[in-house]
């Protein structure tokens, strides 16, 4: 059974405990890694200049404390795997439905279920939606 690395635990605790509670179980049977979850002013303003996030301090769901969104990738990361994310994203949101907690993927971002229709695709993202 997987686990998640003292990084992975650190970043998952500085987000919603809903949050925590999906991906403790979700690590438990996909093998995962949390890459970010609250971020401090200076990190959202050099993912705007890095193209990696559209919303400006403190605009982004990653801004709050606790975090309301996270940044989780399979492990191992293999960035060109897109079909792996979009396997990862079905898994997390299925754990998520069953406790109850609505959340949002960064790949479905309107939440339809379609995918093709996404215009800025965040694949790792998860965000909880009220
Ligand atoms: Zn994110």
């Amino acid at each position: 059974m997987a686990s998640f690395s003292d990084r992975s635990q650190a970043n998952l605790a500085t987000c919603d405990e809903r949050l925590q509670e999906i991906f403790e179980q979700v690590v438990q049977h996909f093998d995962c890694t949390v890459l970010e979850g609250h971020r401090d002013e200076a990190r959202q303003n050099q993912m705007i200049s890095e193209g990696k996030s559209q919303l400006g301090w403190p605009n982004s769901n990653h801004n709050t404390s606790p975090s309301s969104a996270v940044d989780v990738a399979p492990y191992p990361v293999d960035w060109s795997n897109r079909d792996r994310f979009h396997l990862f994203s079905g898994y997390v949101m299925g754990i998520a439905q069953s406790l109850g907690y609505p959340l949002r993927w960064g790949g479905d971002w309107d939440a339809d279920t379609e995918t093709n229709d996404n215009r800025f695709d965040d694949l790792v993202h998860f965000e909880i939606s009220e």
